[in-house]
């Protein structure tokens, strides 16, 4: 349809060009089978119209064609959904792009098959990258060695990253070349695994993979460019209208923000600046600014590690490692420092927190930012494991809780194990922090989980992993309904980013911001989201993915 532009092949350098501008501003019309508006006043209509990039009438196809007048472009969906907008308000746009580019260790049953897989990787400046690793997924459940990637890669750094991001394998190769040994220390924040002897395993966990990651060449800022604009296209295929960019380098913003001035950016991206990183004093400089599409208003803080690579903070010792309670790798003291500044130069505060010992501190520290800045909206990411006591506190001081619900279905294979069965009680603690009256945004975190909201959509209604394990969910009392899952990636997100007053809903003024589903993701059985594929993705009244054009 002339109305809606054109998505470019993806060139080196660019994503979309508009073709909307040099149409005259025309009024049109979808009618579907139902439009979840997610506006409390009118949930369900049957027909939009949207002008210049708004919603300018939503309700019955009678009162919307009236509305619009003569001339209106009129398109039919009669068996589809038309759903608000959906948003991961917790995505990492680069390192997608970089996971789409890179061999995926993601299908490996056991350790041989993971280096198996790699013999079908292209090396990048001399060293071979792969990442999505999971010892739990492997029959043994054990850290890989260094010593199976040796035999295939004797000459060659092999650098594989652990599908949460919290750990690197390497061979020894690498470990020669970032010149660590039985005799280097861990460096703070960090450990480098050892065996009986002292010498390194190959597996390195949080801040001690910048030993060896430092040593990987860069990758060219063509390439870079090339793969983020592949990572937006993924998103804007899969139905997301906006991304909340947890932790962008100053590189990926700047790029963003001259895709964004070139009309260039399909979809929205809210972004959270590195808050510990060595850019974080050039962006606090830099302070909060807001583009077309583009919006720096947070800062992301990192508190802790994974649960899977047991690097997660917690208030007791892992139930499955009792040696071992995880790391904090930001001091709590340092951390509310380096927050208030930025809470000071207007940014909203989020903070990765994974252990209840994490999220105990993110919780101390952000309320008592909260109250000296009423109204900052300050955010937890992952909230993943919650004292009990803990969980009313999000809504008590207006903090909000940004879940990934596969997260939950993801990990539930060990989560127990590591956690034992009281305090998974507070462990992916949806509903429960739902029934505070807090506010929760949804996300998936990708590329640690697949980028797609449906399979998110899907696993917060069910908690059941995709081949619908276990039969009634698992910990099935955190389910959340259609209508609070689908919240959780259009109203919640908005709110989450200060956007509640022209996104999230359907309603006229708002930003034309929509997707077109084949299923209900509110009332249809959930399994149907799984083979659900968007059929039409509107950003701001222009098309940016739709599946009969391909392209
Ligand atoms: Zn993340």
């Amino acid at each position: 349809m002339r109305w809606f532009a054109a998505l470019a092949s993806l060139g080196l350098s660019t994503c979309v060009h508009r073709v909307s501008e040099v149409d005259a501003p025309r009024t049109v019309v979808l009618v579907a089978k139902a439009i979840r508006t997610m506006d409390p006043r009118r949930p369900v209509a049957q027909a939009l119209a949207m002008r210049d990039g708004r919603i300018i009438a939503v309700g019955s196809r009678a009162e919307v064609l009236a509305q619009a007048g003569e001339g209106a472009l009129v398109e039919e969906y009669p068996s589809s959904t038309i759903v608000p907008g959906l948003v991961d308000a917790h995505g990492h746009l680069a390192a997608l792009g970089d996971a789409l580019a890179t061999v995926s260790l993601a299908s490996a049953t056991t350790e041989e098959d993971a280096v198996s897989l790699l013999s079908r990787a292209e090396t990048m400046g001399g060293w071979l990258v792969g990442a999505g690793w999971d010892q739990n997924r492997w029959e043994t459940k054990a850290l890989p060695r260094r010593e199976s990637l040796d035999g295939a890669f004797p000459a060659t750094p092999v650098l594989l990253h652990r599908v949460d991001g919290h750990a690197l394998w390497v061979n020894s190769e690498a470990l020669r070349r970032a010149g660590i040994t039985a005799e280097t220390a861990d460096p703070a924040g960090g450990r480098i695994l050892r065996d009986a002897a002292g010498a390194p395993t190959g597996v390195l966990v949080d801040n001690a993979m910048a030993l060896v990651a430092s040593r990987v060449p860069a990758v060219s800022p063509e390439e870079r460019r090339r793969r983020l604009s592949r990572a937006i296209e993924t998103c804007a295929r899969l139905g997301l209208t906006g991304v909340h960019d947890a932790g962008l380098d100053l590189e990926t913003l700047r790029v963003l923000q001259e895709w964004d001035m070139k009309s260039l950016l399909p979809i929205r991206v809210y972004a959270m600046a590195q808050g510990q990183g060595p850019e974080a004093e050039e962006l606090l400089g830099m302070g909060p600014f807001r583009g077309s599409r583009v919006e720096l208003r947070a800062v992301k803080f990192l508190l802790d590690g994974g649960l899977g690579s047991r690097g997660a903070a917690l208030l007791a010792p892992y139930s499955d490692e009792p040696s071992q309670s995880g790391l904090l790798v930001l001091e709590a003291a340092a951390f509310e420092a380096r927050a208030r500044r930025f809470a000071q130069a207007g940014f909203q505060v989020a903070v990765h927190a994974i252990g209840d010992r994490a999220n105990a501190l993110a919780l101390d520290v952000l309320t008592r930012l909260s109250t000296e800045r009423p109204g900052s909206r300050n955010r937890v990411e992952h909230a993943q494991v919650l004292k009990l006591d803990d969980v009313p506190r999000f809504a008590a001081a207006g903090i909000i809780a940004s879940f990934q619900p596969t997260h939950a279905t993801s990990d539930m294979p060990w989560a127990q194990a590591r956690l034992g069965a009281e305090r998974v009680r507070g462990a992916y603690a949806w509903r429960a922090v739902l029934d505070t009256g807090a506010r929760v945004a949804f996300g998936s975190d990708f590329p640690v989980e697949d980028p797609n909201p449906l399979w998110g959509l899907y696993a917060a209604r069910t908690r059941m992993d995709r081949s619908g394990q276990p039969p009634s969910g698992w910990t099935p009392e955190q389910r959340v309904t259609g209508e609070e899952a689908l919240a959780g990636f259009t109203t919640g997100a908005a709110w989450a980013s200060f956007a509640e007053e022209h996104a999230g809903q359907l309603i006229a003024g708002f930003d034309a911001d929509f997707v077109v589903l084949p299923v209900d993701p509110v009332t249809d059985d959930p399994r149907s989201l799984l083979e659900a594929r968007v059929e039409l993705t509107v950003v701001g009244g222009v098309d940016v993915y739709r599946a009969d054009r391909p392209r």
